[in-house]
Parts: C-alpha cells; sequence; structure tokens
C-alpha cells in the first residue's frame, strides 16, 4: 500500500492550559511527554486579542509584548520565529541561541534537541505539525500549508530528525494542530494535485482535509498509526478561540514546541 488511510490518524481536542498565556495543548503529550512545551495559541479572552503576527498592521511593539508574555508563561529562555515564505526549507538549530526573542528569516519549518528553545511557526488556518522523538528528545516544528504539505515539509521534517539523532520513523510522535477542517477548506484543483500527487484531482473547487492528507503522508514515512494525531478544532468552523485567515482575521497564533 502507498498512500496509508488517513482514517487511522486519531483525533485529539486539545485542552486550555491554565496560565495567563493561551495555550492550547494536547493532553495525552502533556501526559506522556513532561519535557515538552507543546501547543498552539489561541485568540485569548481579554479585550484585546493575543495576537503574535509580526508582519500585519499591528504595531510590533504590542505584538512583542505578547511574545515576551509567552517565553514568560512557558519559562523558556529563548524562543525562535522565522518568516515563513510557504516552503519546505527547515533550520536546524544546533545552539539554544541568545536569550530572547529570535526571529529568522525564510523558514518554515525548525529542527532542535536544545533544552529552553522554543520553536515557533505562525498559523491561522495552515497547520502546526508537531514531531517529537521522546528518546533523543528531539523535536521538529513545521508550517504546513497547502503549498509547503505539496513541497514536502513533513517528509523533510520526519528525515531530519531520523538524520540528525539517528531516530527511526517508527518512534516518531506526530500531531497536526488546529487549523482549517477538510469541510471548510475549499480549494481549486491545483491543490488537490499538489497535496494528493497520486489522485486525479477534481474539475472544480472542492474542499480537502489537509490534516488527513499530512497524517497520511507521516503514515506512508513510517510513522505508527497510534502516534499520529490531528487536532479536532477548526480555526474557521470553531468556537472562535483561534484566529482564521479565511474567516477574514488578521491575527496570527503561534504553533509551539520546545524541551523544557
Ligand atoms: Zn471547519
Amino acid at each position: 500500500m502507498s498512500v496509508a488511510d488517513p482514517a487511522a490518524a486519531r483525533t485529539i481536542a486539545e485542552v486550555r492550559a491554565s496560565g495567563d498565556v493561551p495555550l492550547w495543548v494536547h493532553p495525552e503529550w502533556a501526559e506522556r511527554f513532561p519535557f515538552l512545551v507543546q501547543g498552539t495559541t489561541g485568540r485569548g479572552d481579554g479585550d484585546e486579542p493575543f495576537d503574535l503576527g509580526l508582519s500585519g498592521d499591528q504595531p510590533v511593539g504590542a505584538a512583542l509584548g505578547r511574545w515576551r508574555a509567552l517565553a514568560a508563561g512557558t519559562g523558556m529562555e529563548t524562543v525562535a520565529h522565522a518568516r515563513q515564505v510557504h516552503a519546505a526549507d527547515i533550520w536546524i538549530h544546533r545552539e539554544r541561541g541568545a536569550p530572547g526573542i529570535v526571529v529568522m528569516d525564510r523558514f518554515d519549518g525548525h529542527v532542535t534537541d536544545r533544552a529552553q528553545l522554543l520553536l515557533t511557526v505562525s498559523v491561522a488556518d495552515c497547520v502546526p505539525v508537531s514531531i517529537v522523538d521522546p528518546e533523543a528528545r528531539a523535536v521538529a516544528l513545521l508550517h504546513s500549508g497547502w503549498r509547503g504539505t505539496a513541497a514536502g515539509i513533513v517528509e523533510r521534517g520526519i528525515h531530519r530528525l531520523v538524520e540528525s539523532w539517528q531516530s527511526s520513523p517508527e518512534r516518531l510522535w506526530l500531531h497536526c494542530g488546529p487549523s482549517i477542517c477538510g469541510a471548510c477548506y475549499e480549494v481549486g484543483p491545483e491543490v488537490h494535485a499538489g497535496v494528493h500527487p497520486e489522485r486525479e484531482p477534481p474539475a472544480g473547487n472542492t474542499p480537502i482535509d489537509l490534516r488527513a492528507a499530512i497524517a497520511a503522508r507521516a503514515l506512508a514515512a513510517g510513522l505508527l498509526p497510534e502516534r499520529v494525531s490531528v487536532s479536532s478544532h477548526c480555526t474557521l468552523c470553531g468556537d472562535s478561540a483561534f484566529f482564521s485567515h479565511r474567516g477574514g482575521s488578521p491575527g496570527r497564533q503561534m504553533g509551539v514546541l520546545g524541551v523544557r
């Protein structure tokens, strides 16, 4: 079988962690991997949304204040982010980096085994993909929209872990976080052709389940079905806990992942 069954991936509902920062965490991972900081930030419930976007119209000072709150709230020394370009380049952080908030250029994925380094990817419908090797305590965090998925960023993230830490795909855990669901994400044939090159694309606009496609790619790369999960939260038709680009929101949440 060349394409694994996407239905094999389990559906998980992230839960809001306690604390001032709106962070939605994978509850099973929280129990199984206490050495991780993991999850996706949300809108929050104050008058001012917890918008972490650095490239929109909001004043950078206001966003940076929230970034500092994210660092303080997660207890991480360094927080790394990169301007994303919907491609499949992944930066390997061999050092933790300077304390504070480090903004790099032009990467859609991050990999590290350094403690006290929080990786982040900006999303608002696209899929934040977290991959964990619990034995090596190495992690990968990917921004996987349809272009990145089509460009193979998920397979590349898995490969980076395998080649750098002698991981085997069977010992990796992968989760697709809050993003637009398979009912809401209506897209043209070119998107279907990019995400599912093995299939004949539909003639017109049709919904696509990006998370199911990512899960299928992970299983095809050798990950075990019981270790692959997808979020039940939709950024568009959900309970508005998250920003949605298609829903008209300019705000951005962050997928976050790091070793304490
Ligand atoms: Zn939806």
